[in-house]
């Protein structure tokens, strides 16, 4: 018997893709299989980001583009879900994607084997997530490394940021779940484990009484990050941490020694006035103070950063002083983006978005300019040094893989070493990759 197929497209962030692969499970429980070519499929969902309005703009071209696939097979199906299913109360958004299937917020997506049978035009309303979907177990797509969800939502409400809207409040996941997936995962040849949240050090377990006994900590991100130390997992990553909830317990836990050498710790500003008008809940002197304290524990961890530059009322010196908090923290790497304003959010009802595309554009370059020099110039720290690195492909007798900072390395190597931790001598080091041979 030939079974349907579904065709997923995941856009925006790693929370997209862990969704996504909770999704496949769910589909291939119903009987369905993946395709990776959208021509032969019975189903197609795009699982959506709003982070920008370009993001969302690319929705819009991809979904009709996908109905045209109609015309061969008329009985293709067409969902959308993602961030902005999710974000969308008015419903403006599902008005202009009235030709589609299935429109509804990911945690909805355990009554996709019902819609799907039904095939009947679904329009999920926007509810509050109890957090219940995070119970079905992600299809692994590498058995080498995962992503684990430990907290959907979010309660900051950053004044230019949608995930609140979209993905609602925050909600943490039991510890003893958590931990039974951990397990599963590592029993089953998992050697790297990335825990996903909005202000993922915000956790606060439902069930506390399942931390073990002598385990050290009150706090109870660290507790559980204790907890996993006690497996046999090589490698623990988080994203994304909140500046304020690095208490002394987390910042302790980043010396346990399954964590990774690297925290990536987002920022967006380094003016008082700029965070204040971002409701940020941290000032520039706490940020580098936190910093300040991770670097006394972890002298050598490399540090990662989001900042957002032109946001409302932005000038020049408040730039200035971003760009000096940067020089001060000495950043590995940094994600920038040009402020965008999003529907919706409390910047776009209450701020005006002033700063010009090109003078937006001009920032960007500068502080882009200054972390691509002040990466290669941490990077060239590791010329001649052994790093680890977990390869995770292998193209063209060239293996990519990362390293215990979170850098990219290559080396020259065959596909066996796919989904192996390795020692590499570094040769050459860029601003994007350390390059080098096995060791
Ligand atoms: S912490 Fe702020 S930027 Fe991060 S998801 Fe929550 S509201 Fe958005």
């Amino acid at each position: 018997m030939i079974k349907p197929f579904y065709f997923i497209l995941v856009l925006g962030c790693q929370m997209n893709k862990n969704d996504a692969e909770r999704m496949e499970t769910i589909l291939q429980n119903a009987g369905w299989s993946r395709t990776e070519n959208k021509e032969e499929a019975d189903a197609i969902f795009i699982v959506t980001c709003s982070v920008r309005q370009t993001a969302e703009d690319r929705v819009y071209g991809l979904a009709h583009n996908f109905a045209k696939l109609r015309r061969k097979n008329p009985n293709l199906l067409i969902g959308i879900t993602g961030c902005m299913a999710g974000r969308d109360t008015d419903g403006k958004i599902r008005q202009r994607l009235s030709f589609v299937n299935f429109f509804f917020p990911i945690h909805e997506m355990t009554k996709l084997p019902e819609w799907l049978k039904e095939k009947k035009q679904t329009v999920s309303e926007v509810k509050e997530d109890s957090g219940a979907y995070l119970k079905t177990p992600p299809k692994i797509s590498e058995n080498f490394r995962a992503f684990v969800s430990i907290q959907t939502g979010c309660n900051k409400f950053c004044s230019y940021c949608v995930v609140p809207y979209a993905r609602g409040r925050e909600k943490c996941r039991p510890v003893k779940d958590t931990m039974e997936e951990i397990r599963r995962l590592v029993d089953n040849g998992c050697l790297e484990v990335t825990l996903l949240g909005q202000a993922v050090n915000n956790y606060i377990a439902p069930d506390p009484e399942n931390f073990s006994k002598d385990n050290p900590y009150k706090d109870h991100f660290a507790a559980l990050i204790w907890e996993i130390n006690q497996t046999d997992l090589k490698r623990l990553h988080y994203t994304a941490p909140y500046p304020n909830h690095m208490t002394d317990e987390v910042i302790d836990a980043l010396a346990l020694p399954v964590q990774v050498n690297y925290l990536h710790l987002p920022v967006q500003s380094g003016d008082n006035e700029v965070l204040r008008r971002m409701n940020r809940r941290h000032t520039r002197e706490q940020y580098l103070e936190i910093v300040k304290k991770i670097k006394a524990r972890v002298p050598d961890i490399a540090l990662g950063t989001d900042i957002i530059v032109g946001f409302c009322g932005e000038t020049e010196e408040q730039f200035e002083r971003t760009l000096d908090l940067y020089r001060q923290c000495d950043f590995d790497i940094s994600y920038h983006a040009r402020y965008s304003q999003r529907s919706g959010t409390l910047a776009a009802k209450i701020f005006k978005d002033d700063v010009s595309k090109e003078e937006k554009k001009r920032r960007w370059r500068k502080i882009q300019n200054l972390m691509e020099e002040t990466t290669l110039r941490k990077n060239q720290k590791f010329q001649d040094q052994i790093v680890e690195v977990l390869v995770d492909r292998s193209e063209a007798g060239v293996c990519w893989g990362t390293t215990n900072e979170m850098k990219t390395a290559s080396f020259p190597g065959g596909p066996e070493l796919v989904g192996k931790l390795v020692k590499m001598m570094v040769e050459k080091a860029d601003v994007w990759v350390l390059f080098g041979k096995l060791n």
